[in-house]
């Protein structure tokens, strides 16, 4: 257990700054996910967590602890390297005992504890094999085995579920769950799965080119996004993004061919941010469809549809642009033909094209 502190952490690789000046506060027991796409600095971050680079500024706290200067295998951190990093020549048992082994903890201990984990994860059945005879996805369990059979004061993951397929990666996102919430352990976890972020975190801070976005609960990342990349990196399908510009008295929006009315408040961010070009940002959720228009809808034309079983995907043409929205896969209506877009004016967002910062 510890809660950990980053602060003005900034890492280059020669010409490249891969963190910049980045501060992170996780609490006690958090389970605490670091989401960015390839390349955005979150395993070099995780790296200066664990004392395996040397960050060019800042400190890393645990409990307020100092640890810049503590050897990596004194800070009591168990990391899963998105490479496994098994010992190859070790069955997958001996792999799984070896940081019990290392502590000198009684064989009979040792070995309770092995198969409990190793049921947990389902691999019972590949303990006496050895590391190159197990898939990618088997050896990304057994290093998380290894990480789950003592209790360090954190839990450093980097992509611990990439090479699992779907079924196992849902099933093992719940065994996470069950194990930070048995465990009572601090959890920093990377991903540039939004889904999992978004599934597995009690706080998500967002990062790109090395540099940290927002930093907020699952529900506040995902409603209210601070800028257009947290908007757009959160969210399947992604938020529909609409260049427009102000009208009518500055009451509704429009752009080639529409004109949308919006509320009080969000004339009165536009106004406050004196811009009068606007970004409109809305989620393919918060878009009703229909063929028979209501008033204040915005007419289209539906270009493709993706079905996806429990919902289908719709694109539909609104003047130059495409707009996706989900609907319930009850809703048919073939591409060309004519619909309406009811769009959910309480949950739109707005963005300022300029700073992409979102002003609403
Ligand atoms: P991914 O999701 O692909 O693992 P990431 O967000 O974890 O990406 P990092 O691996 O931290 O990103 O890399 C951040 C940046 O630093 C990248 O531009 C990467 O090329 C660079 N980088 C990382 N490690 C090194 C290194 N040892 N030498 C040189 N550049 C590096």
């Amino acid at each position: 257990m510890a809660r950990v502190t980053i602060k003005e952490l900034t890492k280059r690789f020669g010409a490249v700054t891969a963190v910049s000046d980045f501060n992170l506060d996780i609490a006690d027991r958090e389970f605490l996910v670091l989401l960015g796409p390839s390349g955005a600095g979150k395993t070099t971050t995780l790296r200066c967590v664990a004392g395996l680079e040397k960050p060019e500024a800042g400190q890393v706290h645990f409990d307020g602890e100092l640890m810049n200067t503590v050897a990596p295998a004194l800070r009591d951190v168990a990391f899963v390297f998105q490479s496994y990093a098994l010992y190859p020549r070790k069955t997958v048992y001996e792999n799984i005992a070896s940081p019990l082994q290392a502590r000198k903890v009684p064989k009979s201990e040792i070995d309770a504890k092995v198969r409990e984990v190793a049921n947990k994860l389902h691999i019972e059945r590949l303990l006496t094999r050895r590391p190159q005879q197990l898939s990618g996805g088997e050896q990304q369990r057994v290093a998380l085995c290894r990480a789950m059979v003592r209790q360090p004061r954190v839990f450093l993951m980097d992509e611990p579920l990439t090479n699992l397929d779907f079924k196992l990666r849902v099933e093992m996102r719940t065994e996470l769950k069950h194990l930070h919430a048995d465990l009572d352990t601090t959890f920093f976890y990377v991903t540039n799965d939004q889904l999992e972020a978004l599934s597995l975190a009690d706080r998500i801070a967002v990062l790109n080119k090395g540099v940290l976005q927002q930093m907020d609960t699952p529900e506040n990342i995902y409603d209210h996004p601070v800028n257009r990349f947290v908007a757009s990196f959160i969210g399947s399908p992604t938020m529909n993004m609409l260049d427009c510009n102000l009208a009518g008295d500055d009451a509704a929006l429009t752009a080639e061919g529409w004109v949308l009315t919006i509320p009080g408040p969000a004339r009165d961010a536009i106004k406050k941010a004196g811009i009068g070009n606007v970004v409109l940002g809305v989620r393919p959720e918060d878009i009703a469809l229909r063929v028979q228009e209501q008033h204040g809808d915005l007419p289209g034309e539906v270009y493709a549809i993706e079905p996806l079983g429990d919902r289908n995907i719709y694109e539909v043409k609104l003047g130059t642009s495409i707009v996706r929205i989900k609907t319930p896969p009850t809703f048919m209506v073939q591409p060309g033909e004519r619909v309406y877009m009811g769009i959910n004016r309480q949950r739109i967002h707005l963005f300022d094209p300029k700073s992409d910062q979102a002003i609403l």
